[in-house]
């Protein structure tokens, strides 16, 4: 097994030299069959299945799916920003400036500009359809231009980096550290069972862990065809576990929220095993693990059965709602299997963990 998880990162590395070979001719080979992504990207509608380079392109999708690297492993690191979309790619914080700003956004004279763009001569110059002045926009004007300001636009070219290793560089040995870490995380043990909720929700969290849950991007990789493979929450990336349980704009801020409900620092996961791994951490006292573990399980499955209602459009569920049934869920389900342990609704409302 360890041998092929050095023949995974090797192959992974092919994403590396693809997409800093921009000048390579190999590189627009590949480009002019498969697309300025290479079948990479997000762009690329399907993916052949033959090719040696699109089995190549798939073993590393695979990758991404399950988890074990995650898509944004590699990042753009701004150069002259010639290459790199100022509202669609990510490059400065984790999401894209579209989906952080969207009124904003809606502002903009064009959307598909690049950085360069709107650098003028030392200096951000964004058209607007109008000029903004007052409200929310103005603040959040200002919010973009705090952000703008930590980042130093040069003459060189744009790049990209590798987030998980200890420089920005990719190596093999730490795309190797990382699949042997995620494959120990994952153990040989299936499934982990908490008593304190129903079957169904075992069962789902066991799916969702050996990434059988039917997500857009896993029905299209066993070749059913859907109609679109983008998440249905923000219409942005590709919908997958990772993607939906805990990157999405409108998920993160349901993590952040659960955060200052339990009153803990909730790392920001990559994988769905990063969730688990951090729940059977020591920063998460004994006792109290089985509540977080529930609450956990409860956050996961409320967002896929809000997920449900929005694509198959059966009953309206709104936003709002999720955090209300997270918390409404969870203490039913903790309460009636753990029936010597006092709570009360109110209680656990301000803070399962503590009242
Ligand atoms: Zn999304």
């Amino acid at each position: 097994m360890r041998r092929y998880r050095v023949t995974e990162a090797l192959i992974y590395k092919w994403r590396w030299r693809f997409l800093n070979g921009v000048n390579l001719l190999w590189v627009s080979l590949i480009k002019s069959c498969h697309g300025s992504g290479g079948g990479f990207s997000l762009s690329s509608s399907y993916r052949l299945k033959s090719g040696v380079w699109m089995r190549m392109v798939n073993l590393v999708w695979n990758l991404h799916n399950n988890g074990k690297i995650p898509f944004d492993s590699m990042r753009r690191q701004v150069g002259n920003g010639v290459s790199i979309r100022f509202w669609l790619d990510v490059w400065v914080g984790d999401i894209i400036l579209k989906a952080r700003f969207l009124w904003l956004f809606a502002m903009a004279v064009n959307g598909e500009a690049v950085i360069s763009d709107y650098w003028v001569g030392n200096s951000w110059e964004i058209p607007w359809r109008r000029s903004i002045s007052g409200g929310v926009l103005e603040s959040h004007l200002q919010q973009l231009h705090e952000m703008l300001d930590s980042v130093h636009i040069t003459d060189r070219i744009d790049l990209w980096r590798w987030s998980l290793g200890v420089e920005d560089m990719f190596s093999v040995k730490s795309a190797r550290s990382r699949l042997d870490l995620m494959s120990f995380s994952m153990g040989d043990s299936p499934t982990r069972w908490n008593i304190s909720l129903p079957i169904k929700i075992n069962i789902f969290i066991w799916r969702l862990i050996l990434n059988r849950l039917p997500t857009r991007s896993n029905l299209h990789h066993r070749g059913i065809d859907v109609s679109t493979i983008l998440c249905p929450c923000c219409g942005e990336v590709i919908e997958d576990g990772v993607h939906l349980f805990l990157k999405c704009s409108m998920t993160r801020q349901l993590w952040l929220k659960f955060a200052r409900w339990i009153d803990l620092t909730v790392p920001s996961f990559n994988s769905i095993e990063d969730v688990f791994e951090w729940i059977d951490s020591e920063v998460v006292a004994n006792a109290r693990r089985l509540i977080i573990d529930t609450t956990c399980a409860t956050l996961i499955w409320v967002l896929w059965t809000y997920r449900n209602a929005l694509v198959f459009g059966i009953v309206k569920y709104k936003k709002e709602l999720m955090f209300d049934s997270i918390v409404s869920f969870s203490f039913n389900w903790f309460c009636s299997m753990n029936r010597k342990v006092k709570k009360t609704i109110t209680g656990w409302l301000q803070n399962p963990l503590m009242n």
